[in-house]
């Protein structure tokens, strides 16, 4: 995958991703309407946390009006873990900095998601299903929007494997979105698994679990942009 995706033109969806989570090259295939893709970080040129990174991006919602906005702001500082042991590891002050950076990103990726549903428009948040964002105002404020829709799953079901030893790994994860077709593709598939599962720490075969897991599987992704495909073209026929 690509790591220069903010630059990349894609054919299909207008997204924010905290990393490449939707393999926008796939969405050629489905032959949609011309959007464009920002990186949450990694990008110096376009710091989306910043007020030059969000005008930006508020351009680009003006000027091409996306039928669909799939939005995955940075989830690591609302994480378990990162609460019990990487708070006390880097120290209360970094923390708040980071979570401070953090809030900002989420609170604007639920304002897209709140222009998206004012102008009759889709869009997908997509975080864990564990990560305390769930609880924070904004998303709060946007999962209760009328016409919204909360959709579970685990990734395992959509192939989500191991790099080495090819063992399942669950990721249970939560959407919210104005797309009924995702909720009839993704609600409730959840673990079907007969062997253990992988749990998400360490490395293997050089690849860190954790990083891996950033990425949707490519069945995830087919099935995501087949049911945003589905959605759309009954509008359009409509
Ligand atoms: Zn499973």
């Amino acid at each position: 995958m690509s790591d220069n995706l903010s630059t990349r033109r894609v054919d299909a969806i207008m997204e924010i991703v905290s990393d490449d989570t939707v393999d926008v090259s796939e969405c050629q295939f489905f032959n949609l309407i011309a959007g464009e893709s920002f990186d949450w970080k990694d990008d110096e040129e376009m710091d989306l946390a910043g007020v030059n990174g969000r005008a930006t991006v508020w351009n680009h919602i003006n000027l091409y009006a996306p039928k669909v906005f799939v939005l995955s702001p940075p989830c690591t500082l609302y994480s378990a873990l990162v609460n019990m042991w990487g708070r006390k590891a880097m120290g209360e002050a970094k923390y708040q900095k980071l979570r401070e950076e953090a809030d900002r990103l989420l609170s604007f990726a639920c304002e897209i998601g709140l222009h998206q549903l004012r102008c009759r428009r889709h869009f997908v948040f997509e975080h864990p299903d564990g990560a305390s964002s769930w609880k924070t105002g904004p998303l709060l404020h946007l999962s209760q929007q009328p016409g919204v829709i909360v959709t579970r799953f685990d990734q395992c079901r959509f192939g989500l494997r191991s790099p080495g030893s090819q063992q399942p790994i669950r990721k249970r994860t939560r959407l919210v979105h104005n797309v009924p077709q995702l909720g009839q593709a993704f609600d409730g598939a959840f673990c079907q698994c007969t062997v253990p599962h992988r749990r998400i720490e360490g490395s293997e075969n050089g690849v860190q679990l954790s990083s891996l897991c950033e990425t949707y599987p490519p069945l995830m992704v087919e099935t995501m942009l087949a049911a945003i495909r589905a959605e759309v073209s009954v509008e359009f026929i409509n």
